[in-house]
């Protein structure tokens, strides 16, 4: 790391909780900040806010889950001005659902000013609606390295006034080959933007794309903390025949309401869901199979917390962001201890703990001594047998999701579908969860219990004074 680093790695885990307020950030900002609840900045904003407030290039490494969309977005948000109609600062991601969840957050924080527009690039859908988006003036632009290209090249995305420029996931990036399309995209910002690299890991590419696309970065890196407290390891020795029968007792015994599942391949996440459906539990898989819209549903339908179980290899599991998960469970253990931590690292988030349950058969006992040796701690075994005589009502998710026709084209906001909920309809605040306005469509969570009649008391009723279409999600 010769010339990359002007300053050494800040160890940003010791860094205390801090308030926002220390930063120089605009009063409109801070108060949005407060009605999300973000009262203080988590380890990786502490330690990378300052820095790319004051305009320097920077490479920020910390784990999956820790805030690093906040670190940059409040960062490029601060140096907008929403009165320039121009393409200020763009974001790169590796795939669509990252940049929709990236999209997401930076509405949420752009809150505070109501005319600040951001347009998602992504393959997967035509270009067309895109670039009528962008010749109706676009502030920040987020999207895949792949897809905005297509626009530079078509000359319907232009960089000339690009403050910011953003590679979210360059780890991920790399991994997905996208090293060319990324530095097709760079040489097409002017040369006095920002740059501000963010990455879970820090392979190799990631120095030479440093070298070549950023300026002087100061780097800040998050130590990931293993094992703390709030994640509960346990490993399970089971033969290979009982591996998969294995899961549903696990369920059973801790009965996590959110449990992201772990196979080491796709064919083993098909015969694992087969055999959750046939045991009653409400799961879901992520594929590469799966149409974009429907990998859409299934990931509203395990973040609203009407999935039990999301079953996923690691491919389809990174980066997502699911904020409560009580459970993960590894079907398998992996040859490699660090993609074993990233894997459990997803549970325990904030203040809540979680279980990381292991199923292990003798050959794998190599693989969980590498883990062990890595983690610095022994492995905790239990016997499987011991929970075998639960006798449990089913698990069943608290809630569960209506689809409502018709998204923010029809200019459906969060607001109208929980208003025509607790009005006409008559249900009350606590019986409704998330709401998540597609383009299309809209997804509601709603007590489980409620679900047919909401979805009828809907379909009968309006929703922004126009009748709508209902059902509910299947799962
Ligand atoms: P990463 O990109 O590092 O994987 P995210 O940016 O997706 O992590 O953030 C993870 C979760 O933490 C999100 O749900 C986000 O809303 C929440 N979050 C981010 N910053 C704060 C904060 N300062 N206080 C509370 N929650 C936060
Ligand atoms: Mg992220």
């Amino acid at each position: 790391m010769t010339d990359i680093s002007p300053t050494p790695a800040m160890p940003a885990a010791n860094a205390a909780r801090r308030s926002f307020n220390e930063l120089p950030l605009s009063l409109g900002i801070l108060a949005t900040l407060q009605q999300l609840e973000y009262l203080t900045m988590t380890p990786i904003q502490a330690a990378s806010l300052p820095i790319a407030l004051a305009g320097h290039d920077l490479i920020a490494q910390a784990k999956t889950g820790s805030g690093k969309t906040a670190a940059f977005a409040l960062a490029l948000l601060t140096r907008l001005n929403p009165r320039r109609f121009a393409v200020q600062a763009m974001v790169l991601c590796p795939t669509r659902e990252l940049a929709d969840q990236v999209t997401q957050e930076i509405r949420r924080l752009a809150r505070f000013a109501d005319n600040i527009k951001i347009v998602t690039l992504c393959g997967g859908t035509t270009m067309r609606p895109q670039m009528s988006s962008l010749e109706h003036g676009a502030h920040i632009v987020v999207g895949t390295p792949g897809r905005i290209m297509d626009h530079l090249q078509r000359g319907s995305l232009k960089l000339d006034a690009l403050n910011t420029l953003v590679l979210d996931e360059a780890d991920r990036m790399l991994d997905m080959g996208f090293y060319d399309d990324i530095a097709f995209v760079s040489k097409q910002c002017p040369p006095d933007r920002q740059t501000l690299l963010f990455s879970a890991t820090y392979p190799d590419g990631i120095t030479r794309l440093a070298r070549q696309f950023l300026r002087k970065p100061q780097e800040v890196k998050l130590l990931e903390q293993h094992e703390g407290s709030k994640i509960r390891q346990r490993f399970y020795e089971v033969n290979h025949e009982e591996r998969l029968q294995a899961v549903g007792i696990l369920l059973k015994h801790y009965r996590p309401v959110s449990t992201l599942a772990f196979c080491n391949t796709k064919q083993q996440c098909r015969d694992l869901l087969d055999v959750l459906k046939s045991q009653g539990f409400h799961a879901l898989t992520l594929n590469g199979d799966l149409e974009q819209r429907e990998r859409d549903q299934v990931l509203i339908q395990f973040a609203n917390r009407s999935c039990s179980v999301l079953v996923a290899t690691d491919l389809a599991a990174r980066g997502l962001d699911i904020s409560q998960l009580e459970a993960v469970i590894n079907i398998d253990i992996t040859p490699d201890p660090e993609i074993h931590i990233h894997r459990i690292g997803r549970t325990g988030r904030a203040d809540e703990a979680g279980w990381a349950l292991s199923l292990c058969s003798p050959t794998d006992m190599p693989r969980v001594a590498a883990i062990a040796q890595m983690m610095g701690s022994e492995p905790e075994w239990h016997d499987l047998g011991a929970l075998k005589s639960s006798k449990d009502s089913p698990l069943v998710p608290p809630m569960a999701t209506l689809q409502i026709l018709g998204g923010r084209k029809e200019k459906i906001r969060p607001g109208d579908v929980l208003g025509a909920l607790t009005g006409e309809a008559g249900f009350t605040r606590e019986q409704v969860g998330k709401i998540t306005v597609n383009d299309q469509s809209t997804y509601v969570a709603v007590v489980r219990s409620i679900a047919r009649e909401a979805a009828r008391k809907l379909s009968a009723g309006k929703v922004k004074g126009k009748t709508v279409k209902v059902r509910v999600l299947e799962d």
